[in-house]
C-alpha cells in the first residue's frame, strides 16, 4: 500500500483515534486517556528508508502556515513545536479543511503559495516528538493546527492511495537472460531486450513511476544493473 501524498511511505505505523501511546494528546474521551490526531506514515523496513523522502500537496489550496515562525498569530503553545517541530506546512484546502504535514526536515513551499495536488511541499524528517522519520498527517475542518487532539477529521480520504500500484524492482541478469520487472506478489513481467515504453504499455503497464533511481528500458540483455521503481499495472 503507498499514497500519492508520500509514495515512499508504505505502512501506516499509527491510525487515526484513541491510542495507549502517552506522547500523544490526553484525552478523557478515550479509554486509553490518549488520542493520536491524525494518521502517521513510515516504512516497512524502518523510517530512515523514509528520511528526507518527498511529501506532495494531498490537496489543492493554499499554504497558511510553515515552520514553527509562522505560528506567530495563531495560537502558540510551546507543545506545538516540540510536537512537529520547525518544519510543519499547512495547507487550507479548497474544501475548507486544513490539512497539516508534520515532523518534515524542510519545507519547500512558503506562506501565501497556490499549491496544486501533487506540488511537492516538503521532505519527510524526525523533527519534534519524534523518534524516527515519519509523516504526520493532519486534518481539521475548524481551522489551522491547534495543540490538542479535537476537533480533528480522520485523514484517511486525504491520503491518496495509488491504486493497482506495486512496489517493483527491476532486475537486470547478468547471465544473457532479458531484464524482468519482478512484482510483488511473484507475477514477473519480461522486458525483451530493447523493450521501448510503448512495448511495455502494450503488456499492460499503463504507467511507469520511478520514485527512485531509474529506469532505463532500453538496456541490453546481459548487462548488470538493479533499479527500483513504482509500476502502475492496469
Ligand atoms: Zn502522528
Amino acid at each position: 500500500m503507498s499514497w500519492a501524498i508520500c509514495p515512499d511511505a508504505n505502512l501506516i505505523t499509527q491510525a487515526y483515534g484513541c491510542t495507549p501511546i502517552l506522547s500523544e494528546w490526553a484525552d478523557a474521551s478515550c479509554k486509553s486517556g490518549r488520542f493520536h490526531s491524525g494518521i502517521d506514515l513510515g516504512r516497512t523496513d524502518g523510517g530512515w528508508n523514509l528520511y528526507r523522502k518527498p511529501v506532495y500537496a494531498t490537496r489543492a489550496g493554499q499554504v497558511v502556515k510553515v515552520g514553527a515562525a509562522t505560528l506567530a498569530g495563531y495560537q502558540v503553545d510551546t507543545r506545538v513545536v516540540l510536537y512537529f517541530g520547525d518544519q510543519s506546512v499547512t495547507i487550507r484546502a479548497d474544501d475548507g479543511h486544513f490539512t497539516m504535514y508534520g515532523h518534515l526536515d524542510w519545507a519547500n513551499c512558503s506562506v501565501g503559495a497556490r499549491v496544486k495536488i501533487g506540488d511537492p511541499i516538503g521532505l519527510v524528517g524526525t523533527k519534534g516528538n519524534s523518534t524516527a522519520p515519519h509523516l504526520h498527517v493532519e486534518v481539521r475542518s475548524d481551522g489551522p493546527y491547534q495543540p490538542g487532539p479535537q476537533p480533528t477529521v480522520d485523514p484517511s480520504s486525504y491520503l491518496n492511495p495509488l491504486p493497482n500500484t506495486q512496489e517493483a524492482e527491476m532486475l537486470i541478469l547478468d547471465t544473457g537472460t532479458a531484464a524482468k520487472w519482478l512484482l510483488d506478489g511473484g507475477q514477473i513481467l519480461d522486458i525483451d531486450s530493447g523493450a521501448t515504453l510503448q512495448a511495455l504499455q502494450g503488456a499492460g503497464v499503463k504507467t511507469i513511476t520511478v520514485t527512485q533511481g531509474f529506469i532505463d528500458t532500453n538496456r541490453r540483455k546481459g548487462t548488470q544493473g538493479a533499479v527500483s521503481g513504482t509500476l502502475t499495472v492496469t
